[in-house]
């Protein structure tokens, strides 16, 4: 799978075949500005340039289709085919301020097996390429749809496809999707080498780490890569991240009934992130409501509202920052956790 997005390739192809470099920029405004997606539907290109790149990279920019959506008050899920047949969701957010975000996909499926997740049942079947990642985006983008902030939450976990990075450096090239690392968040586990690359190469772009628990043992049950990089060397890893940008990062803590929510659960958590001493102020806890789903290894059930609250309460007593976060499109299995493109086609190595 090439690791350069294929903007870097067409204009490569253009070098090749002799044409001119405004060619490129016209390709571009056809795309980025006019949402033309043919090279055959770009006039501005003499016909032979628009036969020769169409024959080397098909007359399509996109490289899936979308086959289903379902749309819920503030959340839309779409299903889109890859070439190869293989199925992924993404899932288009509207809040009420105006604000669009979009949760996209990294992996078709996903082979870390945390017990909770719906994707994981569909083990991984392949990393998504640049294009396919960063098609997503421009898929709603040609919909007229503002693309005020992207997280990489959807299916799979995103620091484990390298091609994440090729994606990144695509969607904020100021030519091409021009997007803010600011507005981007990559979700991790915790794979610690990708998280220092990510710090190392985007640090501007956000980070959140699923923590889930703060003791091992639960962990590792909840999220089996917890045994390869276990809590410490995720948060050593996130000192060296806030150390180096300065930036804050967010915990993300799903909140399972009887499971992880217990008040000795809140202070173990507070006890962990406050030992970090200085960087503890830009570390940010987001509590996430858990969405029954069928796919699961293990069934598991959210707290009442009341207890969420008072989860929220524990931690902020200890001086922490909590934000309870929405969930979107529970009613669609749109929302976190719930993502399996449960209409994909049976499809054979
Ligand atoms: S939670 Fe993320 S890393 Fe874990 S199985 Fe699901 S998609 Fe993969």
């Amino acid at each position: 799978m090439p690791r350069v997005h294929r903007y870097a390739q067409i204009q490569e192809a253009l070098r090749q075949l002799g044409a001119a470099p405004y060619r490129f920029q016209q390709i571009l405004e056809a795309v980025f500005r006019q949402h033309v997606l043919q090279f055959s539907a770009m006039p501005a290109l003499p016909g032979r340039l628009r036969t020769a790149l169409a024959e080397q990279f098909g007359d399509s920019l996109l490289a899936l289709r979308s086959v289903q959506s379902s749309q819920a008050a503030q959340a839309d899920k779409h299903l889109f085919a890859l070439e190869d047949g293989r199925r992924i969701e993404a899932v288009a957010m509207r809040y009420r301020a105006g604000w669009h975000s979009y949760c996209l996909s990294t992996q078709a499926g996903c082979g870390f097996g945390c017990r909770f997740c719906a994707t994981a049942a569909m083990r991984l079947q392949r990393n998504l390429s640049a294009d396919e990642i960063c098609d997503q985006a421009l898929y709603f983008r040609v919909q007229g749809q503002p693309l005020d902030s992207i997280s990489f939450m959807g299916m799979g976990e995103a620091l484990a496809n390298p091609n994440l990075f090729t994606a990144l450096e695509c969607l904020t090239h100021s030519r091409l999707f021009a997007l803010s690392p600011r507005r981007l968040t990559v979700s991790t586990i915790g794979l610690v080498p990708a998280m220092r690359q990510l710090t190392e190469q985007h640090p501007q772009v956000n980070l959140t780490f699923s923590l889930h628990s703060p003791f091992n043992e639960q962990r590792s049950q909840l999220i089996p890569l917890n045994r390869k990089y276990p809590i410490e060397d995720v948060l050593d890893a996130l000192d060296a991240h806030v150390a180096h940008t300065h930036r804050k990062v967010y915990m993300a803590y799903l909140l399972l009934e009887g499971v992880n929510d217990s008040r000795q659960h809140a202070a173990a958590l507070a006890e962990r992130l406050h030992a970090r001493g200085r960087q503890t102020r830009l570390f940010h806890v987001n509590l996430l409501r858990h969405n029954a789903n069928t796919f699961a290894a293990e069934r598991f059930a959210r707290p009442s509202e009341a207890h969420i609250h008072q989860f929220r309460d524990w931690l902020e007593q200890t001086g922490l920052k909590v934000t309870v976060r929405s969930s979107f499109g529970d009613e669609i299995q749109a929302a976190c956790g719930q993502l399996h493109a449960s209409a994909q086609e049976v499809v054979v190595d």
